[in-house]
């Protein structure tokens, strides 16, 4: 029987290695290998500031794990989703937009605009924001 400690160091080895492989740019800033302006952060998910803001608060929360888009969240990633939405409201809460409102944001592939293949879901406000969206 191998000890739980031993596990847990084999299991972050291996996660470690399989981000790594991806090259995924989120990826490395949930691992911390890429620096960017942390908001927010917990096991399951990161929130950090957009490095191209479009409004002024601009944040991307992202699951640790890593997920292509939407269209490849499965139902065990059902609860990551949710609290990616949670965490949104209490960043926006924290950054004082709650009242004056924002918009929460996914981009799923081309025509939506995804330019980077790990889920984030866009954070935006402290500006008034046309609907719809271009
Ligand atoms: P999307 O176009 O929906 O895939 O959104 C990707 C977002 O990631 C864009 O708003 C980019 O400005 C943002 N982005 C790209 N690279 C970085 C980075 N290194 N740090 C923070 N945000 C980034
Ligand atoms: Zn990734």
């Amino acid at each position: 029987m191998i000890p739980f400690f031993i596990q847990k160091v084999f299991y972050y080895t291996w996660w470690k290695g399989k981000m790594k492989m991806c090259g995924c740019l989120f990826c490395k800033i949930a691992a911390h290998e890429v620096p960017t302006t942390i908001i927010y952060e917990d096991d399951l998910c990161m929130v950090f500031e957009d490095i191209n803001p479009q409004a002024p608060v601009h944040l991307l929360a992202i699951p640790k794990k890593h997920i292509t888009s939407l269209n490849d969240a499965g139902e065990g990633d059902h609860n990551t989703l949710g609290h990616l939405l949670g965490v949104a409201a209490r960043v926006a809460k924290e950054k004082k937009i709650d009242g004056s409102g924002y918009r929460t944001v996914i981009n799923t592939n081309a025509e939506a605009g995804q330019t980077v293949f790990h889920l984030h879901v866009h954070i935006l406000g402290g500006r008034l924001l046309g609907w719809p969206p271009g």
